[in-house]
């Protein structure tokens, strides 16, 4: 997993929620934070947003 951002190395992490837990990646270079719903947000509006 490379960073988007910076093409950095990227580790999982398991971050908390208000009401839920996931695991997300994170850059060790950075601090980018990419978790699945990110994910999906940004392919949903990459045409109209990027980030
Ligand atoms: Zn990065």
């Amino acid at each position: 997993m490379k960073c988007p951002r910076c093409q950095g190395r990227m580790f999982a992490e398991k971050f908390y929620d208000f009401v839920r837990s996931f695991n997300a990646w994170k850059c060790s270079c950075c601090g980018e934070l990419v978790d699945s719903t990110i994910l999906q947000n940004r392919v949903r509006s990459s045409s109209t947003f990027l980030g």
